[in-house]
């Protein structure tokens, strides 16, 4: 693990970012490193995993359960989350960030964000749906209820480590229909990678 201070580029503040790095084997992936950036000035907070490798674009689909709570995810930031049965969608932003967690840790995360999204609607339609979905993850968790967890990345720089877990290449159409959290060229790039092979 490393340790070194920058200039912050929300607040300007200099040598104020404090930015962790740390790389880790993961196993039947490869390397990553993983980064967080810390302003102690404006407390802006960043956290992403990069692969070291190069990867084909990549899409895991595995049904989650009590039974592989525990089944770890590498999630970049450059890749879409998807729980259909629960309409629930990470997209890639400036708001997402990449991390390494388990099934249970994303539940956790979707709990939270729905939690979020509850406490700052009045619309009763969207606060129905909020307790319903939160209601929906705790079955999940309890074992009551299964559903479909989507990790789809056109970087292939995210995994599902699970043996049930399906990994399919993606195809050039659902490549097209993610969000990559970069700017648009990105996907000519993409595109040019794709030729490649
Ligand atoms: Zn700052």
């Amino acid at each position: 693990m490393s340790k070194m201070f920058s200039d912050c580029p929300i607040c300007k503040a200099h040598q104020r970012m404090e930015v962790t790095t740390k790389t880790e084997k993961i196993p039947y992936f490869g390397e990553i490193m993983e980064s967080t950036l810390l302003c102690h000035e404006c407390g802006y907070k960043h956290a992403d995993t990069i692969c070291i490798e190069k990867k084909d674009p990549v899409k895991y689909t595995l049904l989650i359960g009590k039974d592989n709570l525990n089944a770890r995810i590498v999630k970049s930031q450059s890749s879409t989350l998807t729980i259909p049965e629960l309409g629930l969608k990470v997209e890639p932003g400036p708001q997402s960030q990449g991390y390494v967690s388990n099934v249970e840790g994303v539940l956790d995360r979707f709990e939270k964000a729905v939690k979020t999204a509850l406490s700052w609607t009045e619309d009763q339609q969207s606060q129905q749906n909020a307790v319903k979905i939160i209601g929906f993850i705790d079955e999940v968790k309890n074992g009551d209820k299964k559903v479909t967890l989507i990790l789809e990345d056109p970087f292939g720089h995210s995994i599902i480590i699970d043996e049930n877990a399906q990994k399919t290449e993606l195809t050039k159409e659902e490549i097209k229909g993610l969000k990559t959290g970069f700017l648009t060229f990105e996907n000519d790039e993409l595109e040019m990678n794709n030729k490649d092979k």
